[in-house]
C-alpha cells in the first residue's frame, strides 16, 4: 500500500515534523523543535482522516507552515 506519509525536515529550524491529532476530528502538522505548525485540516471518517494528513503532509513539504514565533 502507498500509506506512508513522509514529512520533510522543517521549512524554519530542519527540526522533525510530527501529525499531530486534535481531538480526533482534526490534523496538522507541527514541529517537535520550533512549534512551527500547518493549518489543522478536519475530517470525520477514516478516508477523510488520511486524506487530511496527506493534505497536511504535502502543506509541510512544501513549506507553508505557520511560525507560532511573532516577529523578531
Ligand atoms: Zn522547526
Amino acid at each position: 500500500m502507498e500509506d506512508t506519509i513522509e514529512l520533510e525536515e522543517c521549512p524554519i529550524c530542519r527540526g522533525a515534523g510530527m501529525l499531530m491529532h486534535e481531538g480526533g476530528w482534526s490534523v496538522q502538522v507541527e514541529c517537535v523543535d520550533c512549534s512551527a505548525h500547518t493549518v489543522y485540516v478536519e475530517y470525520e471518517d477514516d478516508d477523510e482522516k488520511r486524506e487530511a494528513e496527506r493534505a497536511v503532509a504535502h502543506l509541510w513539504n512544501i513549506g507553508k507552515v505557520i511560525s507560532s514565533e511573532r516577529g523578531e
